[in-house]
């Protein structure tokens, strides 16, 4: 038989004819090869052309793939590349609701929440070390003038030496302050919770500031809840609280204004109401109070001896009690602040729910 069918023309068969175990002769047989080389030269083609429809395939799917999967992921990887260097100048595509979309958009809430807070403690960092500098850049003037003798006159020296303590209580208060704030932030805030007379705190507040109140001219009234109640909080602390929006009041109610004070039970919240007929607060600006160091007259403020921290420190002493803390104020007719602490439970000595 043939054994090149590519070459060769013809297939050749041979078969030997046999008689009597003796080969008399041979029967040779042709067959063309031609149609054999055709037929798989038909299949190679067709093999060929399958193989580049897979490989057009394969390219087109990786490139989909690719292109909807990988090249988002990519970006992505890139972008928390520049989070984490701080650079915030990206566009991320954050269209559509499959996984890469939902993961675009917590990435880029996640960013924006990251700028929000790197730039609120970038203007901490700025406005607390204006604060600190202003009392010092003071101090420093006056204590040089008394040194140098600069002043003569006895009367100037002891309004120097009064200015000089102003601006150290000032300074003194303003630690304290950020000292109380870095704690709670912190969590080692300590809020013992035990049962507190609403009334005996209120007496407590009064008795330190009724007579500064009086003496400015403000008429200052108390209406105590008719049932005593008793808070589920740290008698401290919400002394802090309640001074710190007392003085508030003071401070921002001119000298024939009045600071009407009232504590009642609503909803197993304890409440305590301060009014004042003061300055009241615009609107534009009452949702900022709370923040650190925000101060709606800067000038004003720091005058009356405000750090800007007292109501960011209230709002975190009320919070860690579970209570609230609201403000309704109208510009030039005066201010109410409602602070809401739960109720101690009797039986359970627990927090009244
Ligand atoms: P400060 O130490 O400056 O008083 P706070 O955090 O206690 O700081 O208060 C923030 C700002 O809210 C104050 O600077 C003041 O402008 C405004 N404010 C607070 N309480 C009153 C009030 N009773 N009447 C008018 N404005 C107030």
């Amino acid at each position: 038989m043939s054994s090149n069918w590519k070459k060769d023309p013809y297939f050749v068969t041979k078969a030997s004819i046999i008689s009597n175990e003796k080969t008399i002769g041979s029967v040779l047989m042709f067959s063309p090869t031609s149609p054999t080389r055709s037929a798989a030269e038909t299949l190679q083609n067709m093999f060929i052309v399958v193989v580049f429809i897979v490989l057009i395939m394969g390219a087109v799917i990786i490139f989909l793939v690719s292109s909807r999967i990988v090249g988002p992921l990519l970006r992505i990887i890139n972008i928390t590349r520049h989070i984490s260097e701080g650079k915030y100048d990206w566009e991320l595509d954050t269209s559509g609701s499959d996984e890469i979309a939902q993961l675009s958009q917590a990435i880029h809430r996640m960013s924006r929440n990251i700028q929000f807070y790197e730039q609120q403690r970038k203007q901490f960092l700025a406005d607390i070390s204006h604060e600190l500098r202003t009392p010092i850049t003071y101090m420093k003037g006056y204590s040089e003038a008394l040194l140098k003798g600069f002043e003569s006159s006895e009367e100037k020296r002891t309004k120097y030496i009064n200015l000089l303590f102003q601006q150290s209580s000032q300074l003194q208060r303003l630690i304290e302050d950020l000292f109380d704030l870095a704690k709670l932030e912190e969590g080692t805030f300590k809020i013992n919770f035990e049962r507190t007379s609403l009334d005996k705190l209120m007496q407590n507040v009064l008795g330190l500031l009724a007579d500064p109140i009086q003496q400015t001219g403000i008429t200052l009234s108390y209406t105590p809840s008719p049932t005593p109640l008793y808070l589920a909080g740290d008698e401290r602390r919400l002394q802090q609280v309640v001074v710190n929006l007392l003085e508030n009041a003071k401070k921002y109610t001119p000298a024939d204004g009045s600071i009407t004070i009232t504590t009642y039970e609503e909803d197993n919240f304890g409440v305590i109401e301060i009014a004042d007929t003061g300055v009241g607060i615009p609107a534009n600006d009452l949702p900022y109070i709370w923040e650190r160091l925000y101060r709606v007259d800067r000038s004003r403020s720091r005058a009356t001896g405000g750090t800007g921290l007292g109501l960011a420190i209230c709002k975190e002493i009320v919070e860690l009690h579970h209570g609230n803390i609201q403000v309704e104020s109208t510009e030039g007719q005066g201010t109410v602040f409602c602070v809401r602490i739960p109720l101690f439970h009797e039986t359970t000595g627990s927090v009244k729910r």
